[in-house]
């Protein structure tokens, strides 16, 4: 079976591609297992800019089909932050804990009805050749007004979903891999990968 780099430190995300993706005619491999686990530079302008670099540069550099997510949250309140700077909203060396209070602070006086916000996610899968195809998916919700929820990863205990009167970190993992804006992106993603396999079968 070839491979696919799952271009990824994260294990949240890791978890959850390797459900995603599962039947695919590839062998989903990590950055670690291929030895190539040092960050990329982040382009910083938008989700599409980040993932499409991050994919081609681990790409070109394992010679393999490679997927990367660019992935983050806008809240309405705040304009559409933290956005592409989700991960670093509270800092470097910030927990995923920290960076949900820092967000609840900072909605600290923000009544129910404006806490609207979304997950964004942009998949990115690029060839070593250097073909580069992006699928996008997205998820709306409220942010609630204290954590709850063991599962899932990052703002996950504050993402409230009226639909299901429960956080996503509340939200079974097959649910949450039904309805995220991962789960969205990677429906096309899937779709996509399964013609590049037609084209990489011995
Ligand atoms: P990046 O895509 O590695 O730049 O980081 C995205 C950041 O957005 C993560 O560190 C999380 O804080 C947040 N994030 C992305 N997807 C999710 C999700 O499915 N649940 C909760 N937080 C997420």
């Amino acid at each position: 079976m070839p491979k696919l780099l799952l271009a990824t430190t994260n294990q949240g995300k890791t978890r959850e591609y390797r459900y995603l993706l599962e039947g695919l005619h590839f062998e989903l491999v990590t950055l670690a297992e291929e030895g190539l686990d040092m960050p990329v530079r982040e382009a910083n302008t938008s989700f599409e800019d980040n993932a499409r670099l991050k994919a081609t540069t681990y790409a070109g550099l394992s010679c393999l089909i490679t997927l990367a997510d660019d992935s983050g949250l806008e809240v309405d309140a705040l304009g559409g932050a933290p956005g592409i700077l989700s991960a670093r909203f509270a800092g470097d060396e910030a927990s995923d804990e920290d960076r949900v209070q820092h967000l609840l602070a900072k909605l600290n006086e923000v009544p129910w009805e404006k806490r609207t916000a979304r997950f964004k996610c942009v998949i990115a899968i690029a060839t070593p050749e250097g073909k580069t195809e992006l699928c996008c998916g997205e998820c709306h919700g409220l942010i609630a007004l204290e954590p709850r929820g063991g599962n899932g990863f990052g703002y996950d205990p504050v993402f409230y979903l009226p639909q299901f009167d429960k956080t996503m970190a509340e939200l079974p993992p097959e649910t949450k891999n039904q309805i995220s804006h991962r789960s969205s992106a990677a429906k096309e993603a899937y779709r996509v990968l399964e013609q590049l396999a037609e084209g990489v079968k011995p």
